[in-house]
């Protein structure tokens, strides 16, 4: 029965954030607390590319009830991605994380939580953080905090909200998991946004509610107010769009470590202090989630090595001493039209690096 799991794990592995092997087989271990056997068939037969029931049945011989059966109570468990079509519900498959990982936000455990925290330690967390394009880019709330315009339309927290039809509003799945540690903070819970196929998706699978844009706004700005950091998934046309604390959420804490070339995709903006209006109050290094603001011989001090661009600092800042500005070219980076793009690029970095085909 272990080989369905290993040829689930090659094909997970395939995928843009990999699913490595490790000594200890926790990856494996995983595997089987999510997915039966069928499960794991059904996963292998299917692509990245959305396919209803009738097409999956039709390529792969099977029955049609019984694919439409396995598809949807795989959908419903976060083992597939379902998005709705003109002709019924298509399915396809996602990555480990950002994907099936973060698909069990109602039914984490504590056991789920601690073999994911073995297996990111032991194999999962490096092969996750070593593609340069990013799986998250950190954008401000809106494009009155910056200095030098115009600001992409991707670039723009509340101007993306106003631009979408369907929305709906997750619980932080990093918040809740460090929660259930009995550890974590006291930041709101219900931040994360999601947009277009994914509102449906978290709406349908009992995992979000719908909300209009004058609602979503509202979360934002108090999410903002909250100091937490706007991060939205890699691509022009954003579908998630999450609001971060230092504490809880992984990816922050592993920007901390990153070199700085891998930190330069995360934001199209850096920090500029006028030291001039400082007055030394502090309020920046405070609200800075990433150690970036200091304040030394009563002035704040800015790395720019370390900024992320978020804007927090701006907001807070009572001499209206700091802005935000857009990088040199050469330090810009442009987000691919569609995650499934950015998986793209993440798999051919990878398989660049590993020497395999993509
Ligand atoms: S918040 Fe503004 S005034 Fe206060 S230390 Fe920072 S830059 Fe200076
Ligand atoms: S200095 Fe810190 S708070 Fe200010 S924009 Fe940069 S990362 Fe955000």
């Amino acid at each position: 029965m272990d080989e369905i799991y290993e040829r689930l794990r090659r094909r997970l592995d395939e995928l843009a954030t990999g699913f490595p092997a490790t000594k200890s087989g926790v990856e494996l271990k995983l595997l089987k607390k999510l997915f039966s056997p069928e499960d794991a068939e059904m996963f292998l037969q299917l692509g990245l590319l959305p396919e209803t029931a009738r097409e999956v049945a039709l390529r792969t011989g099977g029955d049609e009830t019984a694919v439409a059966s396995r598809l949807e109570s795989m959908a419903g468990k976060g083992l597939l991605f379902r998005q709705r079509g003109p002709h019924g519900p298509a399915y396809h498959i996602v990555p480990f994380i950002v994907g099936i990982y973060e698909f069990q936000v109602n039914s984490l455990t504590p056991e789920l939580l601690k073999d994911v925290s073995e297996y990111y330690l032991s194999g999962l967390g490096q092969t996750f953080h070593s593609t340069r394009t990013p799986h998250l880019r950190t954008i401000p709330i809106n494009s009155g905090l910056v200095s030098s315009l115009p600001i992409a339309p991707y670039d723009d927290a509340v101007a993306i909200v106003e631009r979408k039809d369907r929305i709906a509003v997750a619980q932080c799945f990093c918040r809740k998991a460090v929660r259930m540690y009995g550890k974590g903070c006291d930041h709101s819970l219900e931040t994360c946004l999601q947009f277009d196929s994914y509102a449906d998706y978290y709406v349908d699978n009992g995992m979000a509610r719908p909300l209009s844009r004058d609602e979503a706004v509202s979360i934002l700005t108090r999410n903002e107010k909250e100091g937490l950091v706007i991060q939205v998934l890699n691509s022009r046309n954003i579908e998630a769009m999450c609001s971060c604390c230092s504490c809880c959420c992984g990816m922050l804490v592993a920007l901390k470590l990153f070199p700085a070339q891998f930190r330069d995709p995360k934001s199209s903006y850096v920090c500029v202090s006028d030291a001039l209006s400082c007055r030394g109050c502090g309020s920046c290094a405070g609200r800075c989630p990433v150690g970036a603001s200091k304040i030394k011989d009563g002035k704040s001090v800015l790395r720019e090595e370390k900024c992320i661009g978020c804007g927090l600092c701006v907001t807070s800042c009572p001499e209206q001493a700091r802005s935000l500005v857009k990088k040199s070219p050469d330090r810009l980076y442009t987000p691919p039209e569609s995650l499934f793009e950015a998986y793209a690029d993440m798999s051919a970095e990878r398989s660049k690096r590993e020497g395999i085909d993509p």
